[in-house]
């Protein structure tokens, strides 16, 4: 940690983003991770990463947005090349042996300190790249070639919060970055079920997520804790919920948005995920 120059100002940070290549406004997605395992096995949400990622723009840096990277404050991971954390228990060996081998993002992760204007966002040098990233980028981008860094959630803070900060890191799409929200719209793992079934309330919830989002009633979502008992079972905490938010916020009034992944995992995940063009 002390080899790297943190004297760099704010202005050489906007000369480092000044130079970097303006582009095409990049796709954003949310995808839904559900249980890590769904990285390892032949299912269909794993089909379609692996599909998606054959048929994305190949982006120069990757930004997640992981719901299982909470800090208190919101920081960016600066590691090069960041660690692959396991942040999961009880799973077999071949899952723990897992490793995602891609560089860092360390240009970027400057960047976006330098640009984000209202509230701080700190250097991390202790993350990697935990599972809500690396489970969907593996399948993804298999070659784990592309530059990565992560962004945490500050889970003190209301949606509000993020819904601000998140127009904030639009940018990064005209500068080549794939921003990748992971979480998952309804995620109660205390009400798994392994019959098939899907919950009455979960359906409901998801339900409401994707029409609001076809309504762009970013408002709605933000405020998703009027939607009651279905909102209550849905999102029990808010971490695998705020990475929808974020897309919110970074979403183009141009992007058309296209969902995959529309069914449920174990009863109560929905792996319900958008990508937006
Ligand atoms: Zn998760």
């Amino acid at each position: 940690m002390d080899s790297f120059p943190t004297s760099l100002g704010l202005n050489a940070v906007g000369q480092i983003a000044d130079g970097y290549e303006h582009t095409e406004r990049m796709p954003l997605l949310f995808v839904g991770h559900g249980n890590p395992m769904l990285a390892i096995t032949a299912n269909i949400f794993r089909q379609a990463w692996e599909d998606l990622g054959r048929h994305l723009p190949h982006p120069k840096a990757i930004l997640c947005i992981s719901a299982h990277w909470l800090t208190r404050g919101t920081f960016v991971t600066m590691a090069d090349p960041p660690r692959t954390i396991h942040d999961f228990g009880g799973f077999p060996q071949e899952l723990y042996d897992q490793q995602y081998p891609a560089p860092g993002a360390v240009d970027y992760a400057r960047m976006t300190i330098a640009e984000v204007k209202g509230v701080p966002v700190h250097e991390d040098y202790k993350w990697g790249i935990d599972h809500g990233a690396w489970c969907v980028l593996k399948p993804m981008f298999p070659e784990a070639r592309i530059p990565i860094f992560q962004l945490s959630l500050d889970d003190h803070q209301p949606a509000a919060y993020h819904y601000d900060l998140s127009r904030q890191l639009a940018f990064l799409r005209r500068r080549g970055v794939l921003i990748v929200c992971s979480g998952n719209v309804v995620h109660n793992l205390r009400m798994l079920q392994m019959n098939g079934g899907v919950y009455d309330w979960a359906i409901e919830f998801d339900t409401i997520v994707k029409e609001r989002l076809e309504a762009h009633d970013d408002q709605a979502l933000i405020d998703y804790q009027q939607f009651g008992q279905a909102a209550r079972l849905a999102v029990p905490t808010n971490d695998h919920y705020l990475p929808l938010i974020y897309t919110l916020g970074l979403r183009d009034p141009q992007d058309t948005l296209t969902f995959f992944n529309d069914q449920f995992d174990l009863g109560s995940l929905s792996m319900r995920s958008v990508i937006f063009t």
